[in-house]
């Protein structure tokens, strides 16, 4: 360990960069987040934390919360659109955790968010600071910010999600891309559900041009859902606004009455413009890294971006782990090589999925359903073993002597 250790400012108080912190802070760095809200909150939807990212949570010292905030789905069932036909059913509940030793949940963000701020010493969070420069001199780096204050530090790590300006910095402004689809999401108070005697499962109904996922949080209290609809544009300025729910019903006409009935119960819905960016080239320069969406931001359809930028956070940490400060650009070199592959093939697995699950009804729909049937795709518990057995906080070295 480098004598009075590596300083690192981590910007963004997100999921991803309270996540890292932790995992540095756990390998001895001297961290600090910096976030440009006034107080570090989340947006009231739900989030499913598969075992890849719960295995790191816990070893974060959060499988308590995690267990009181999370609910452990009995399986997942993806559905026919209008008769709500079955296509595929892959058990969850011990059954994650028998395979991969750890619980898959489906938390609501906020406590996830207020578990991983919790955690944090509250010295080292700094809200009110949005980052707006930065320069790298004499392997240190100086960062700004909008109030006025400065860090200077041996490292930093942009996790400012897919606005990230620590990507700008880097890599010059690129516009992220709209994916086609947007999102109208919403928390339904399950007593209100009631009469639909809905499972406690992981509900994924595809039909053309859309899909519906719905599952519970907050100790089976609410029910989360996301209602996906393909559109050939997006006009609004801000990329999340109030959705009205006539539009939600109307995108899903002719939908299962399961399905409708849960877009009715819902008192305001807010739509969200879904972005993602293509794979980058680099992450990193010299003593300055991203993670999370700030670097691979993808379309949801494998839930997995905030799994990936837990899972960032916890490579950085093991690739600077014992390192001097003068290694620091050679560890972060490591960290992207390492991390890269992976959440690219998972930006295309997710993008790839928006075709798969919006197949209008024909001769590709039956071959995917055929295909589901035999447990050969998407999330049956063989498919998904590369994903949710994944350690990342082994490097591949480490893994293979494992
Ligand atoms: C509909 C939907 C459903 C999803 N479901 C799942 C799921 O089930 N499972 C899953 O794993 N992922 C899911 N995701 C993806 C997940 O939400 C994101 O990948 C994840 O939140 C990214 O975390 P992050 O910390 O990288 O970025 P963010 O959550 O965007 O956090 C970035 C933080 O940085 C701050 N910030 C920005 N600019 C600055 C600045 N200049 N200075 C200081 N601070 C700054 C922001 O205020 C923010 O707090 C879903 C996404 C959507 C849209």
């Amino acid at each position: 360990m480098a004598e009075g250790g590596i300083s690192a400012a981590v910007i963004g108080g997100g999921i991803g960069g309270l996540s890292a912190a932790l995992s540095l802070l756990g390998a001895g760095l001297d961290v600090h987040v910096y976030e440009q809200a006034s107080e570090i909150s989340e947006v009231g939807a739900g989030i499913q934390v598969s075992p890849n990212a719960s295995r790191i949570l816990h070893g974060l010292g959060l499988a308590e919360e995690l267990a009181a905030m999370g609910v452990q789905p009995l399986a997942w069932h993806q559905r026919r659109w209008d008769d709500g036909r079955t296509l595929l059913r892959t058990p969850l509940g011990n059954r994650m955790v028998e395979a991969f030793g750890c619980p898959h949940y489906q938390t609501h963000r906020a406590d996830l968010v207020s578990a991983l701020l919790d955690a944090m010493p509250a010295h080292c969070v700094h809200v009110g600071h949005r980052l707006v420069g930065l320069t790298e001199r004499d392997s240190r780096v100086d960062a700004t910010f909008a109030n006025g204050a400065r860090a200077n530090v041996d490292l930093l790590v942009g996790a400012a999600g897919i606005h990230s300006t620590t990507r700008e910095v880097l890599l010059g402004p690129q516009s992220a891309h709209f994916t086609g689809c947007v999102a109208y999401r919403g928390l339904v108070p399950a007593e209100l559900l009631r009469h639909l005697e809905l499972e406690v499962t992981s509900e994924v109904w595809m039909g053309p041009g859309g899909h519906f996922v719905r599952y519970f949080v907050q100790s089976e209290r609410l029910v989360n859902f996301v209602a996906i609809v393909e559109e050939d544009t997006w006009t609004r300025e801000s990329w999340t606004d109030r959705g009205e729910i006539a539009d939600a019903l109307a995108a899903f006409e002719g939908w299962h009455p399961q399905v409708r009935s849960i877009l009715q119960a819902v008192d305001e819905t807010f739509v969200w413009a879904l972005h993602d960016r293509l794979p980058l080239e680099s992450w990193t320069r010299g003593q300055v890294t991203l993670l999370g969406d700030a670097c691979h931001a993808m379309l949801p359809f494998m839930a997995q971006g905030a799994a990936q930028a837990i899972e960032d956070g916890a490579t950085l940490a093991a690739c600077l782990a014992g390192c001097e400060r003068a290694e620091i650009p050679d560890a972060l070199r490591r960290y992207e090589s390492v991390r890269r592959p992976r959440a690219t093939r998972l930006q295309e697995l997710s993008a790839a999925n928006k075709i798969r699950f919006h197949l209008p009804d024909g001769p590709e729909q039956e071959q995917r359903d055929a295909e589901m049937a035999g447990g050969s795709t998407d999330w049956s518990i063989n498919a998904v073993a590369w994903l949710y057995g994944h350690d990342a906080r082994l490097l591949p070295e480490q893994a293979s002597a494992a």
